[in-house]
């Protein structure tokens, strides 16, 4: 089988928000729409503090809440572990957003363009009216992944079937690949590290891996 899973390095992570503008080109969504996010945390007890920077995005979650709250089906798990979000049967009900503990979906109204009534060139050849009134999140790139599999590549070892905030990162703090697979990335990564993953004690099953020797963080 496959599980695909992100690793991030809390080490490594230098707050630079490439990951961040990576996904927006990519994926071409909406001003104050991010579905890849880093946030800016300090963390430990005067004086002990320490700053972190904390890319989040969805978890694709192996008991994915918002699976559970999504009434129409709009919302599902594939076998290889990737969380989808289908447009077209997405009724705009936001229970998802709620049951979210990643605050990772986005309810879009009206979708428009960085600069006004133009489409910059991608959002031009990204734009899909069945995105309007429904709901978005974080694909791991999907499209990205399934056409580089068609290709014979191999997610997160070939930047052509990995997700952009991957191949983006100009500290290689972002690993994607196949936790079933023992000498894939991940695994190897999660094998040498001491890791956490957010919010582990509410049984999301969360597929984000943090790298990280100080306790969780939490957003
Ligand atoms: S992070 Fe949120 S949106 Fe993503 S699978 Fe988990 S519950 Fe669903
Ligand atoms: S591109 Fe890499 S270093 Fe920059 S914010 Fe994203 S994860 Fe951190």
């Amino acid at each position: 089988m496959t599980k695909y899973a992100m690793v991030v390095d809390l080490r490594r992570c230098v707050g630079c928000q490439t990951c961040t503008a990576a996904c927006k080109l990519a994926n071409a969504t909406p001003p104050g729409v991010m579905w890849r996010r880093v946030v800016d945390v300090e963390t430990g007890t005067f004086p002990n503090v320490q700053r972190v920077f904390v890319p989040t995005s969805c978890q694709h979650c192996d008991n994915p809440p918002c699976v559970a709250a999504c009434p129409s089906e709009a919302t599902k798990k594939r076998a290889d572990g990737i969380v989808t979000q289908d447009y077209e049967m997405c009724i705009g009900c936001g229970y998802c957003i709620t049951a979210c503990p990643y605050e990772a979906r986005f309810k879009v109204e009206d979708v428009d363009f960085a600069y006004g009534d133009e489409p910059m060139r991608h959002e031009a050849e990204k734009y899909n009216d069945d995105m309007n009134g429904v709901v978005q999140k974080c694909t791991f790139c999907v499209d990205t992944i399934d056409e580089g599999i068609a290709k014979g590549l191999t997610p997160g070892v070939d930047p052509d079937a990995t997700p952009a905030c991957v191949n983006s990162c100009i500290a290689n703090a972002l690993t994607f690949g196949d936790l079933d697979d023992p000498d894939s990335n991940v695994s190897k990564k999660l094998r040498d590290n001491q890791h956490f993953r957010m919010h582990e004690d509410e049984g999301t099953g969360s597929n984000m891996y943090y790298l990280w020797d100080k306790g969780e963080i939490r957003l």
